[in-house]
């Protein structure tokens, strides 16, 4: 294995914390955030609330500030999206509320800006990369899906109609997204920005959609060597979850507290997935969303998990910061 630097550490998950930084027009001096460590310490604490002690540390393997750049949390995720060329399966997500920077981390805030690309048009360019330059005697081949998963429904988005794939009674069966050749990191600017317009069909408004459905960027590696003509697979998954944020339940009435019962869902399924398998659990509950039913080959035995635990800096934000970092923690 080339890759070995790509350590096992409790069963193949890894947390990522990453803080946004404050966005003009913030006070920045009201931040929860009081101290970010060298080894994924962070301390976060509520600086209004006086004489209560509400300071608290946490730790995972890594915590980015909000200067951290593009290309330094890549830098830290590429040893593991190049172990798909050595045929393991990798699941990366984004975890947050909305507003923390999800979607910033994985896709960046503008697809023409190469210097602000987000992990995954990274990870294509460098799996494209690694692949032409790595061994003249494995041939790889390269394919993409890309689904929208809304209501436990889930959507192919780069299927030339664009509908819904009728979700499976209680299967186990993963929808038969369209899979999609792709040669060149162009081919994939091209795709994902088909997977996008789809997204906005039907969406009245598409950042409030986007924030309330799962989207999953599914790449396929297959490499033959010439030589023995053996097959390798190896299969990279990039989500990027629905908001995390807590719905108020006596507010919320209709489609909206539908959409909050099935984020509610499926977020808490996924924590229960990965919960079990950092415990090395005998059952691991991969049917009780279709989140976890899609991703299930791709979580636990030889596969590789990062979860990005994403952070807004603001005080507005303590309660949600609070549970969102009480979730990284019972799965890291
Ligand atoms: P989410 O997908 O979690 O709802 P976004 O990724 O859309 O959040 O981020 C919210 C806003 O903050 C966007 O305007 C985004 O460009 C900005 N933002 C998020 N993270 C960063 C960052 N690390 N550096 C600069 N701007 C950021
Ligand atoms: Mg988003």
């Amino acid at each position: 294995r080339l890759y070995n630097e790509v350590q096992d550490l409790k069963g193949n998950i890894r947390v990522y914390c990453r803080i946004r930084p404050f966005l003009p027009g913030q006070n920045e001096k009201k931040t929860t955030i009081e101290y970010i460590g060298e080894n994924g310490e962070i301390v976060v604490t509520n600086p209004t609330k006086q004489g209560k002690d509400t300071r608290r540390l946490f730790k995972f393997n890594k915590v980015f500030a909000s200067t951290a750049s593009q290309e330094e949390v890549f830098k830290d995720t590429q040893p593991l999206i190049r172990s798909v060329l050595d045929g393991y399966n990798v699941c990366i997500f984004a975890y947050g509320q909305t507003g923390s920077g999800k979607t910033y981390t994985m896709s960046g805030p503008d697809i023409s800006s190469r210097k602000e690309w987000g992990v995954n048009y990274r990870a294509l360019h460098d799996l494209f990369q690694m692949s032409q330059n790595r061994k003249s005697s494995i041939l790889y081949e390269i394919g993409v899906q890309m689904v929208e998963i809304y209501n436990e429904q889930v959507r192919d988005l780069l299927a030339s109609d664009g509908i819904w794939s009728t979700a499976q009674p209680n299967g186990l069966a993963v929808p038969d997204a369209s899979m999609h050749a792709v040669n060149s990191t162009s081919d994939v600017l091209e795709l994902m920005n088909i997977g996008l317009m789809n997204r906005a069909v039907g969406a009245t408004a598409l950042n409030e959609r986007s924030s309330r459905s799962h989207s999953i960027l599914t790449v396929h590696v297959r490499g033959t060597e010439l030589k023995s003509n053996s097959i390798l697979r190896g299969c990279l998954h990039l989500v990027d979850l629905a908001g995390s944020e807590r719905v108020d339940r006596s507010e919320a009435t209709g489609d909206r507290l539908r959409e909050a019962q099935h984020i509610n869902k499926s977020l808490s399924a996924l924590g229960d997935v990965i919960f079990s398998l950092a415990q090395k659990s005998p059952h691991v509950p991969y049917r009780n969303s279709k989140l976890t039913q899609v991703l299930q080959s791709s979580l636990g035995g030889q596969a590789k998990t990062l979860m990005f635990v994403q952070l807004n800096p603001d005080l507005e934000s303590y309660s949600e910061t609070r549970s969102t970092l009480k979730f990284a923690e019972r799965v890291s």
